[in-house]
């Protein structure tokens, strides 16, 4: 017979697992770890925490350890050395042991007693492994590479801890204090999922308010009243996309998009950040070149209404940030006027992004004390007129024009002829942030004919003023 381990193998509907994710319940159960050195004394902590009588064997222990024992009640060491008969009704060994020697006699031992074992930093002794947690207890996740890399783990870690509130754990709390209450009504079985799907929305909407007896006496009522009353509306949330990085999300931006029924997303946006969304959610593109082929303002506002009167949770994900030259202001007063809870998420403006990647503070306290955006595209896609040409004159200001390669040359011709000095220095950076980012460098004098050399096709920023008389980062510095 074919004596190996055969290798973890997918299934129709999943992938292959390295190793199966369990989570063990202890407390009040004997675990036997050997070892009395620091990183013993952490998983005696790590198992205390879970209610475990931890018996440490370790003639020697260390001060980690002894510290270990004296604070925490179910910590207990015993001096000597570990033996065979010592695993007898433990649930789980963990040997912290010298050798591989001593780690194959410590398996047979656990095995000998039917006790699954785990050996510090020797996988191929093992049976279970210890992951990352991020720990909202009763919520506890757990992160394992199945060894590949720690480092790797640490940082998934990392990054779910950023995207979970802490209050979470309140209200997995509350789930479980509440669930007598809910039980006790004998609704049926879609009554109580729609309580536990509105319990759950409102935990994520609201993490970090506790939950209070009210929010139960509302959830139980909402879903007393349904029975009567049409479906609960949806909700709107404007959310910034930043410039193109999908790592310039916002934390909030982030769980906005991982609560979302639905997307709706510009052009400019990258795919990256719309994949940010929970997976189920519908994403429309309503760019310029999606959803239709002329899609209008009032046709995205009257979108984004109707999908929220069907009672979806919708995301309507704008570059930059959404208050800045994104037409916000239509789309919240359709929402409003629809009586829609809406919700805004600031996002990093293209200028933002275009000063961080080129090492350029947008303010100096000599050179730039005014900055201002303006847009150098009007309705009828021409150079406005009514600009302030004496603040974009100013000497000790930068400006950070939005839209404004099209007409760059009339825009110069006129800032030239009010008196601008046409040697100040000027930026034209396109897809600031993303993988291809361009910049086209000059004096405000060059700067639409090197531009009309350069054809950029994607989105550009033009900056002007003394503050960008440097680059600062290299051109091509590597980037995620
Ligand atoms: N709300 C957005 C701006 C939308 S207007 C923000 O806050 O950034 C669209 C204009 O923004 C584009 O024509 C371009 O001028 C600018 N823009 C957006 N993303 C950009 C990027 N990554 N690089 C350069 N300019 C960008």
């Amino acid at each position: 017979m074919d004596q190996r381990r055969p290798d973890a193998a997918p299934t129709a509907r999943l992938g292959a697992l390295a190793t199966l994710p369990v989570f063990f319940r202890l407390t009040g159960k004997p675990v036997l770890l050997a070892g009395g050195g620091d990183g013993a004394a952490w998983k005696a902590e790590l198992l205390a925490a879970t209610g475990a009588q931890v018996r440490v064997f370790a003639a020697e222990p260390g001060e980690k350890m002894r510290t270990a024992a004296d604070e925490i009640a179910n910590v207990e060491i015993i001096p000597r050395g570990w033996a065979a008969s010592d695993m007898q009704g433990c649930a789980l060994a963990i040997g912290d042991v010298e050798s591989d020697d001593e780690a194959q006699r410590f398996r047979d031992a656990a095995h000998g007693a039917g006790v699954p074992v785990n050996v510090v930093d020797r996988p191929a002794f093992c049976d279970f492994q210890f992951g990352s947690i991020v720990e909202r207890s009763p919520v506890v996740i757990g992160i394992s590479t199945d060894g590949a890399a720690p480092v790797f783990g640490q940082e998934i870690r990392a990054r779910i801890e950023t995207i979970l509130p802490q209050g979470l754990r309140e209200w997995a709390k509350a789930a479980k204090a509440w669930r007598p209450s809910v039980m006790a009504r004998h609704l049926d079985f879609r009554a109580r999922r729609r309580f536990w799907e509105r319990f759950t929305r409102r935990a994520m909407e609201q993490a970090d308010v506790a939950p209070s007896e009210g929010d139960l006496t509302e959830l139980l009522a909402s879903i007393d009243t349904d029975a009567t009353s049409a479906p609960t509306r949806g909700s709107v949330v404007l959310v910034g996309a930043g410039p193109g990085d999908p790592d310039l999300l916002t934390v909030k931006a982030v769980r906005a998009l991982q609560s979302a029924d639905v997307v709706l997303y510009d052009d400019l946006v990258s795919p990256r950040t719309v994949n940010a969304a929970r997976r189920e959610a519908t994403r429309i593109a309503v760019g310029k070149r999606g959803y239709k082929p002329s899609c209008t303002q009032e046709d995205i506002t009257a979108l984004i209404v109707s999908l929220a009167l069907e009672g979806k949770r919708v995301v309507r994900l704008k570059g930059g940030d959404p208050m800045i030259f994104g037409r916000a202001g239509e789309e919240i007063a359709g929402v409003l006027a629809a009586g829609i809870p809406l919700e805004i998420v600031p996002g990093v403006t293209a200028a933002a992004g275009a000063a961080a990647s080129l090492g350029l503070s947008l303010t100096e306290r000599e050179t730039a004390r005014r900055v201002q955006f303006i847009t150098a595209h009007a309705r009828n896609g021409r150079l406005p007129d009514d600009l302030a040409w004496a603040a974009l004159t100013d000497p000790r200001a930068t400006t950070v024009v939005y839209m404004g390669v099209k007409t760059l040359p009339l825009l110069v011709d006129r800032l030239l002829a009010e008196g601008l000095d046409p040697q100040t220095p000027a930026i034209v950076v396109e897809r600031a942030t993303w993988p291809d980012e361009r910049r086209i460098t000059g004096t405000i004098l060059e700067l639409p004919e090197k531009v009309a050399e350069a054809h950029p096709a994607g989105p550009c920023l033009v900056l002007i003023g003394a503050a960008l008389g440097g680059i600062r980062l290299p051109l091509d510095r590597p980037r995620s």
